[in-house]
């Protein structure tokens, strides 16, 4: 028998040590890793991490507390934490040219309150917040806490509606962020999907806004954040940018000058594990004047940081600054294009009508079915995406008209443009065969057996392109 190779041997060893205390949870870890070889995965915000991301995860980094910043912590022997997280800014502010880099996020929702917390701390003018940031918390009377809640409270924020294409934590009231800001939404044009920024612009100029909040979950078009930026000078506002979704194309320079969003946005957070393909977490890079307010994320919003997740995203991020990754981020866009056109050419309703990034909204309203329907159909055949409201949705967020498919996954797996368009193939005869259960926005109709055929299809569509070759488990 041949010699395993380094990756196997650390996987295979770690789900031994696992499986000897409970092995119900080494199987769950194994039959995940065999479920995702075998989907035709397209969740827009998933994608593979490499082995070294993964391995980084998994060792004592994680037994360290060490609430503050590096070299100011708040427990004993942190050096080599300090170590880790120097290194992940280190190759955050390269990746992203960024002046300054927060790499502690445990998600985007935390990064998102970083954020939020950290501009309301540098705009809102409330007497007492000098003592507050001094942290002489005690000082403040019941008067003055009850002043700086309601300062803090009650401030403006723009941002992208849901059905356009907006996250959760960028205002809605379901969110934190819904609750503590007074929000408005911009959204887009409907006779072209895309930001009306001439609406945008009236819409802030009538609210005037603290914060205006660029970036989405599932807009499929490229953002001018020059023009944004400009905007939000306009009526005095903080711009902040999520690049959660698309960071990997900001790293990977297909978004460059007024679609980059680092030089234009006083401050911008991101996920890491999406099209940037490290671990599961946030960061925040912000422009200097704002460093010293994001480096409070903890303990304003953040306990300790998650030591051995800052390890992996220091790996990601090194990972992404080699000039190979910008080869991987114009493949994600150059799938997204062909899924989009295959669909387009099958007479798929796509909203905006095709895609500038790594993912397409699909209408699927003219099938006769909901979102939710069309979602469990394709997981039926082995083709996992998720429903997303499209704008101006009749079907309202929860059952939705749309499906959103992304590509930065397979385009990690190696499928190309060909491959892509052997997908749309399969989408389109699953939509085409779905039919609703009399009544039920829920239920629905579809031949087991063509759910067969298309799970078989994309099985063999995956066959060329193993998922973590050089792990053989
Ligand atoms: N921001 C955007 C734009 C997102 O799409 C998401 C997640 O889907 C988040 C923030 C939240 O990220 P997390 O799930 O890591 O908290």
């Amino acid at each position: 028998m041949s010699e395993l190779n380094a990756e196997s041997t650390a996987f295979r060893a770690a789900l031994d040590v696992v499986r000897s205390v409970e092995p119900r949870i080494a199987d769950a870890i194994t039959k995940e890793l065999h479920d995702q070889r075998e989907s035709l995965k397209l969740i827009a915000s998933e994608n593979y991490a490499s082995p070294a991301v993964l391995l980084a995860m998994g060792n004592w980094l994680s037994d360290k507390y060490a609430e503050g910043t590096i070299g100011r912590r708040f427990y004993a022997g942190c050096q080599n934490v300090d170590t880790v997280e120097a290194v992940a800014v280190e190759h955050a502010k390269a990746l992203f040219d960024a002046p300054y880099a927060y790499v502690q996020p445990h998600s985007g929702i935390d990064a998102n309150l970083v954020a939020y917390w950290a501009i309301l701390a540098d705009r809102v003018e409330v007497p007492h917040l000098q003592k507050f940031e001094k942290r002489q918390v005690n000082d403040l009377s019941e008067a003055e806490w009850a002043e700086l809640r309601a300062a803090f409270g009650n401030q403006r924020m723009l941002g992208m509606s849901l059905d356009a294409g907006g996250h959760l934590t960028h205002g809605f009231r379901p969110n934190i962020s819904g609750k503590m800001f007074d929000q408005r939404s911009y959204g887009v044009d409907p006779a072209t999907g895309q930001i009306d920024y001439k609406a945008l612009r009236d819409t802030a100029k009538e609210f005037q806004p603290l914060i205006i909040v660029g970036g989405y979950s599932a807009y499929p078009r490229k953002v001018n954040f020059a023009t944004m930026r400009e905007i939000a000078d306009e009526v005095g506002a903080t711009f902040m940018v999520d690049m959660a979704h698309f960071a990997g194309l900001v790293a990977g320079k297909v978004f460059t000058g007024d679609y980059n969003p680092i030089p234009h946005a006083h401050i911008v957070t991101t996920t890491t594990h999406k099209s940037l393909r490290g671990p599961r977490g946030g960061a925040v890079f912000a422009q200097p004047e704002l460093a010293s307010q994001v480096d409070r994320g903890c303990p304003m919003v953040l306990g300790g940081p998650l030591s051995h997740v800052m390890a992996a995203k220091a790996i990601a991020f090194a990972e992404a600054r080699d000039p190979s990754f910008q080869t991987y981020a114009q493949n994600i866009v150059d799938n997204s294009q062909a899924l989009a056109e295959g669909l387009r050419r099958r007479g798929v309703q796509l909203v905006s009508g095709g895609t500038d990034n790594h993912l397409v909204l699909i209408d699927v309203h003219p099938f006769g079915i909901t979102g939710r329907q069309a979602e469990a159909a394709l997981l039926d055949s082995e083709i996992v995406t998720n429903r997303n409201a499209i704008p101006q949705d009749p079907n309202g967020a929860w059952y939705t008209s749309g499906i959103r498919v992304g590509t930065p996954a397979l385009t990690s797996r190696g499928l190309g443009t060909a491959e892509m368009d052997q997908i749309a193939e399969l989408i389109h005869t699953v939509l085409s065969n779905t039919s609703p259960a009399e009544g039920s926005k829920a239920k629905y109709v579809l031949d087991p057996a063509l759910a067969d055929r298309v799970s078989k299809q994309a099985t063999e569509l995956l066959a060329p392109f193993p998922l973590y070759p050089s792990v053989t488990i």
